[in-house]
């Protein structure tokens, strides 16, 4: 489990290294985030939850999007849309209630 951070996208906020309850991710010299120590993720998802700015995806499990699959998370003020893109570049999207997010 790990994920990648996309520089062009990171605005530099840091809000991921104050989220990460692995202090995992940490900052670069232009300021951008970067995951420190890969395998030590466990997926928690608090990063990508966090990051307004979908500069977060996470790798997935063969098993469950197939090889290569990745996750991220787009925010509305109502929603959470969790996107799966597939190996095959088609995407599966997964939106939950963000004020009903405790039930999930
Ligand atoms: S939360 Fe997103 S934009 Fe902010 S530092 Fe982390 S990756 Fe960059
Ligand atoms: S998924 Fe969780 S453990 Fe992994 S880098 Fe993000 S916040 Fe840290």
């Amino acid at each position: 489990m790990s994920i990648k951070i996309d520089k062009n996208k990171c605005v530099g906020c840091k809000k991921c290294i104050e989220v990460c309850p692995g202090t995992l991710i940490c900052k670069d010299e232009d300021g951008k985030a970067y995951i420190k120590y890969p395998k030590n993720c466990w997926g928690c998802t608090a990063c990508l939850k966090e990051c307004k700015f979908s500069a977060i995806e996470y790798y997935l499990g063969a098993d469950i999007g197939g090889n290569g699959a990745k996750l991220k998370v787009l925010e509305t003020i109502d929603t959470l849309d969790w996107i799966i893109t597939h190996e095959n570049n088609k995407n599966t999207t997964i939106t939950t209630n963000r004020k009903e997010s405790n039930k999930y």
